[in-house]
């Protein structure tokens, strides 16, 4: 096994008996992204000199016999809208292709705080929105089980990047499906926390009544280390909730016997394709093998998720990307007439077509006369689909779905069809609607060798049982050795 193929747990446990140094492993990681990422296209930016000179930092510490940090000389990648002091963060727009944050995001320093070596940024559709990557103003990044096919979004070269060995683990932002619809497309393990549990202070707004980060790791204890260095209270985010946080990995093997899941009905009928079906629903026969309680649920206000989304979505984001004016950072158009000009000229040239079109979508439902229609009613679905949720989670755990429809589609197929585009988030929406942590995992593969998602969901702040349930069956389906042949 290579080193660069290791996950967090394994390169810990090499560090701490000095079997390897950190300097080993980021020239491994390094070695790998020039050798692959010509073809996946993760990377947007590649920190280089940074990474090895910061782990030639963590490897004197650890010689001198200094603390470290829980995941010291782990080289790690972030989505690219997640701010990085004096490292570029462009978001995959032309609007941000040269904003050098002066600050970085609060997760961003938790990391560093734990020891952990950014080895660059990663693509992702421009400003998390869409489901392909296929929005980035940069490249299009390759699924690694298949060049054909898209990694899913919008945090895809978060996936890709985990997927094919390119960091041991990374960040992405989940909005309405971004980092679970991605790990379900590349075989990885994602998790959307609970909104408020993990600091969003950095990240580059979409939509803030939805938006959270959360990491993408190689294996679920992964997932239950890098959860607990990002997760906690911020004060620079006033949505960031100001509870205690259990350790994740203390009771990770506890297992499933008595939990009680929930099938939602809807989550597979109509639109889910039969692999996708059958992998979850095997998923689930393992569970109850292991002693869990599976039962049928309904969740009917389902059906209304994907336009609420849609709508509130995109009201917040026409709000959030006001403020890229030309004036005060990122794109300034070079011919304008006057004030008004500069501004009209900037975001014509600086956005591209998908983030115009969500502009354009908000501010018609927020306008006046519109927005008792649309907007409002939209908020008023929302409450219904929490109600819907809270109520499911008064009998039951966890609630277990597939995270997409489909396995990852080819390039191309859907980018002049936005609607079918959208559909890809069905199975995910309704989870940031209602603010819920919820955890996607490998399940298996379809036909044609394609990675399909399994979905977990808990009450907010459940994110342990999460773990607990998803560590149990990865346990059980022994597929995570199974990695792409680039
Ligand atoms: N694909 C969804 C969208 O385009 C979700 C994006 C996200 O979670 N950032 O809005």
């Amino acid at each position: 096994m290579q080193l660069y193929q290791k996950s967090a747990h394994e390169l810990r446990d090499l560090l701490l008996h000095k079997e390897v140094s950190s300097k080993d492993i980021v020239k491994a990681y390094l070695d790998r992204i020039k050798t692959v990422d010509e073809k996946v296209q993760a990377y947007v930016t590649l920190c280089e000199e940074g990474a090895l000179k910061q782990a030639e930092e963590v490897d004197a510490k650890r010689v001198a016999g200094e603390e470290l940090g829980a995941l010291a000389g782990i080289p790690m990648a972030l989505k690219d809208n997640i701010c990085t002091e004096g490292v570029k963060t462009t978001c995959a727009s032309k609007m941000l292709h040269n904003f050098v944050p002066p600050y970085s995001a609060t997760v961003a320093k938790k990391l560093s705080k734990a020891g952990t070596i950014l080895l660059g940024k990663l693509n992702m559709d421009e400003f998390a929105m869409g489901s392909s990557t296929e929005n980035s103003y940069v490249q299009k990044t390759k699924n690694p089980w298949n060049l054909e096919r898209v990694p899913g979004g919008s945090s895809g070269g978060s996936a890709a990047a985990v997927a094919a060995d390119e960091a041991v683990f990374t960040l992405g932002s989940d909005t309405g499906g971004s980092i679970r619809q991605p790990a379900h497309c590349c075989g990885v393990v994602g998790m959307k926390p609970t909104y408020g549990a993990v600091s969003r202070f950095g990240l580059v707004a979409f939509a803030s009544s939805l938006d959270q980060i959360g990491p993408l790791t190689k294996d679920v204890e992964d997932m239950a280390l890098v959860m607990n260095e990002i997760i906690g209270h911020d004060p620079y985010d006033s949505t960031s909730a100001p509870v205690g946080y259990p350790d994740y990995t203390k009771d990770l093997y506890r297992g499933v016997k008595g939990m009680k899941v929930a099938l939602p009905q809807e989550y597979f009928g109509k639109g889910i394709n039969p692999d996708v079906q059958a992998i979850v629903m095997a998923a689930a026969k393992k569970l109850e093998s292991m002693g869990a309680i599976l039962e049928e649920v309904s969740l009917p206000m389902t059906q209304y998720a994907l336009p609420a989304y849609y709508l509130i979505s995109s009201a917040e984001a026409s709000s959030n990307l006001a403020r890229y004016d030309g004036v005060k950072y990122g794109l300034r158009a070079e011919q304008y007439r006057d004030l008004l000009d500069l501004y009209k000229q900037t975001r014509d040239e600086g956005f591209g077509t998908e983030v115009k079109r969500r502009i354009m979508l908000g501010t018609y439902a927020l306008s006046s006369g519109y927005y008792d229609a649309y907007y409002k009613k939209a908020q008023q679905v929302r409450t219904l689909i929490k109600n819907e949720f809270e109520n499911v989670f008064g009998t039951y755990d966890l609630i277990l779905t597939p995270t997409a429809p489909t396995t990852a589609f080819k390039i191309g197929e859907k980018t002049d069809n936005p609607l079918e585009m959208y559909m890809h988030d069905i199975c995910t929406v309704p989870i940031n609607i209602a603010g819920l942590p919820a955890l996607s995992m490998p399940g298996g593969f379809d036909q044609t060798g394609l990675p399909v998602g399994v979905q977990f969901v808990a009450k907010a702040l459940g994110e342990e049982k999460i773990l607990q349930a998803a560590f149990a069956l990865e346990q059980e389906l022994q597929i995570k050795s199974q990695r792409p042949l680039l």
